[in-house]
């Protein structure tokens, strides 16, 4: 296997986050292209060939963003915790450098615009040089707020079905798009609620009983209790994030 300098299994070490200096953030490095190949989904299943084999059964690629969210972690060599990104054309699997066990968690702690959010919030409590300008916050909050929402909607159709994970790439698929159908209906209703629209300007979408249920149950991260929620879910991910650094005066 040719070993790649970057690859956290060919090196043999995960990046240490005490190493971190803010502003500079220690962002995942992928692992290389033959240790991607080993990745194993929760299930067992290699990752590839349940792509392959579910794009096979679909007659078309199954792809797409939502994946990373019922398909992780991944385990790469029986020893690394990988998280597989279907963001861009094709994949890439990250290494955890901040423990997280979801893949919005993920996303908060290993991207720039994440770790910038939480920074400025656990910022919010120290002073001196450690102190930074607050980037816009409410353009990386809101992406934040909708991965947050996202997961729960996925979880919320886990568990429907009784289980953690998914059982397969096909249920997977299923899955996420009952999560999708739930997460529309849920802003119709927060839009309806909040007087934006009316029901009678809605295009009419057919929904089953227990979508519908599923919908009224999802926190909406723009309402005051959702939002509290959310806010709370992510000034805990920052302390955590940011434990090794040390505070001023603390
Ligand atoms: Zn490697």
């Amino acid at each position: 296997m040719a070993r790649s300098d970057t690859c956290p299994a060919c090196t043999g070490h995960v990046q240490d986050p005490s190493t971190e200096r803010p502003p500079h953030w220690l962002l995942p490095r992928p692992f290389c292209v033959a240790h991607k190949r080993t990745a194993l989904l929760p299930t067992g299943e290699r990752l590839e060939a349940a792509l392959d084999a579910a794009s096979r059964e679909a007659g078309f690629p199954v792809e797409g963003s939502g994946l990373s969210y019922v398909l992780n972690p991944v385990s790469i060599g029986g020893k690394w915790i990988g998280w597989v990104d279907f963001a861009a054309s094709g994949s890439a699997v990250y290494e955890t450098v901040f423990s997280s066990t979801t893949w919005a968690e993920f996303l908060a702690q290993h991207t720039r615009d994440g770790v910038e959010l939480l920074y400025t919030l656990d910022a919010l409590t120290l002073t001196g040089p450690q102190a930074v300008e607050p980037p816009a916050t409410h353009v990386l909050a809101s992406r934040m707020l909708w991965n947050w929402q996202f997961e729960i909607a996925v979880r919320q159709q886990l568990h429907a079905r009784g289980i953690q994970v998914a059982r397969s790439l096909v249920e997977a698929v299923a899955i996420l798009g009952d999560a999708d159908r739930v997460l529309e209906i849920a802003r119709d209703m927060a839009d309806i609620n909040a007087g934006r629209v009316t029901a009678k300007e809605l295009p009419k979408k057919i929904a089953t009983d227990a979508q519908l249920a599923a919908a009224s149950a999802l926190p909406d991260p723009l309402g005051p209790e959702g939002g509290e929620e959310c806010m709370r879910w992510l000034q805990a991910l920052a302390r955590r994030r940011f434990a090794h650094i040390a505070k001023a005066g603390g």
